[in-house]
């Protein structure tokens, strides 16, 4: 039979760090068998959904390039087919009314635990239910009183619960509405999901669901519940941590695939091997290779993982994404400068995140407002503006903008003046990116051009002048 997965956010909030781990699992465990992978939106709980979210979360799939073969399906669209099957239990006396007070339960509770016993439903509507009026019940799972489940996890490995332990949970509300159990039960039956691969929150929750899908004869799935993940620190990650979400990694200058490569490698290996291409982890990809134990977040893992991205990867591949970076930057990079390839080329060695890559180019499309003051007071000082004025006048004559002839000029005015390449390379270079760090000077004025060159080392002579 063929594999299909899926991934079920609930849209309370963006795609972060863990659900992108968890989907990314789901995705390959499907691609890696040549399966479907299908994206469920599971937007119940009305009160805490909210389309935004759902947009973000179709936003991080997208920029993860996690593509699904069938979705995204929303739960909100299937409410018929939930009562459908709340009434089939009902009809077949797996279910049942329950009146049971809040205040009653709430006084079961406090006395179960003040007996110290686990705090469980009694099962009293489901021996005898008495219909109060006006009152709307809730409706209950018949949980089996006997025997126990047996869960054969892919990471997790046996899991063993007494079907005693487990009390009767509610599957509709009072209003009628179904609970995440119902209908995460009768999502994966409909869809035919062979293989629930999800995060180990939801462990407790697996034998119930079993349950409730034996109880509706439907076919096991097979379970994979991921370790949780956690911060530096020790603690379960969460917002406290920095960036969660996914698309503040883009915002900060991640590369998706980077990203994805750092993500496959939190709970998952494959010998020491740290680096991926999508297809290798498909190919290599397998569930019970996965960690039992939670696996904990390392920026200074992922950093290093994106700059060997940044530098290894298709320079066109990063310059697409570096686009989006100068474009909210404001630069018009098609009309005002280099082609972003070429930047790519000159600025990867140094650039650790595409921000790193933006910001330190932004002078190759646009005037930068004063020189850094450092860089500045190092470099501009009495007679730099003299030797400036030597390069501009050669630079004038140059017929071809070309970047080894552009730096003979400078090699060979420094031996003419008798001063350490330093004392005129810097200064040129402060004086057309307002900074002391470039790539290479020829690399520089190559990319900058003839009319932005000439028109930065005048004002810089003049700046010079006026100090
Ligand atoms: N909607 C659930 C969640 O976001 C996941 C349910 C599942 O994977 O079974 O935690």
């Amino acid at each position: 039979m063929s594999i299909k997965t899926r991934f079920a956010p609930s849209p309370t909030g963006y795609l972060h760090v863990g659900g992108a781990r968890t989907a990314l699992f789901s995705w390959l465990h499907a691609k890696k068998n040549n399966g479907q992978f299908v994206l469920r939106i599971e937007d119940t709980d009305l009160e805490r959904s909210t389309q935004e979210s759902v947009d973000a979360i179709l936003e991080g799939m997208e920029w993860l390039g996690l593509e699904y073969d069938e979705g995204p399906v929303y739960q909100t669209q299937r409410f018929d087919r939930y009562k459908e099957i709340i009434q089939q239990l009902l009809d077949q006396n797996d279910a049942y009314y329950c009146y049971c007070s809040k205040e009653e339960l709430d006084n079961l509770r406090e006395q179960q635990m003040a007996n110290k016993e686990k705090p469980r439903y009694n099962g009293k509507c489901r021996h005898h239910v008495e219909v109060k009026e006006g009152v709307n019940p809730v409706i209950r799972f018949r949980n089996p009183e006997d025997g126990i489940v047996v869960l054969n996890d892919a990471v997790k490995g046996e899991i063993k619960i007494a079907n005693k332990e487990l009390d009767d949970l509610i599957i509709a509300r009072s209003d009628g509405s179904p609970t995440y159990n119902l209908t995460v039960v009768v999502d994966d039956m409909d869809m035919e999901i062979t293989d629930v691969v999800r995060g180990d929150d939801h462990v407790n929750n697996t034998p119930r669901q079993i349950n409730i899908l034996k109880a509706l004869g439907a076919d096991l799935p097979r379970y994979a519940h991921l370790p949780m993940i956690l911060g530096d620190d020790g603690a379960r990650l969460s917002k406290r941590h920095g960036a969660v979400s996914v698309m503040q990694y883009r915002d900060e200058g991640y590369l998706p695939e980077a990203l994805l490569n750092y993500l496959v490698r939190l709970g998952w290996s494959h010998g020491d091997q740290e680096l991926f291409t999508r297809d290798e982890m498909i190919q290599l990809f397998e569930l019970s290779d996965v960690n039992v134990a939670a696996s904990a977040f390392n920026t200074e893992k992922l950093l290093w993982i994106n700059h060997q991205y940044i530098m290894n990867s298709e320079p066109e591949l990063v310059a697409k994404h570096l686009s989006w970076h100068m474009q909210q930057r404001d630069i018009d990079v098609d009309s005002e400068g280099p082609e972003l390839v070429e930047i790519v080329k000159a600025q990867r060695e140094r650039s650790k995140t595409l921000v790193d890559m933006a910001e330190a180019s932004l002078y190759f499309y646009k005037d930068f407002d004063g020189y850094d003051a450092k860089a500045d007071k190092k470099n501009f000082k009495a007679g730099s503006d003299d030797v400036l004025a030597d390069l501009l006048a050669q630079f004038s004559q140059v017929a071809e903008w070309d970047g080894t002839a552009l730096h003979n000029i400078v090699l060979a005015t420094a031996e003419r003046l008798e001063l350490k390449l330093g004392k005129v390379a810097q200064p040129l270079r402060v004086a057309v990116s307002g900074a002391g760090m470039s790539p290479s000077i020829d690399v520089t004025l190559a990319l900058l051009g003839r009319e932005k060159t000439l028109k930065r080392i005048q004002a810089a002579i003049d700046y010079i002048k006026s100090k």
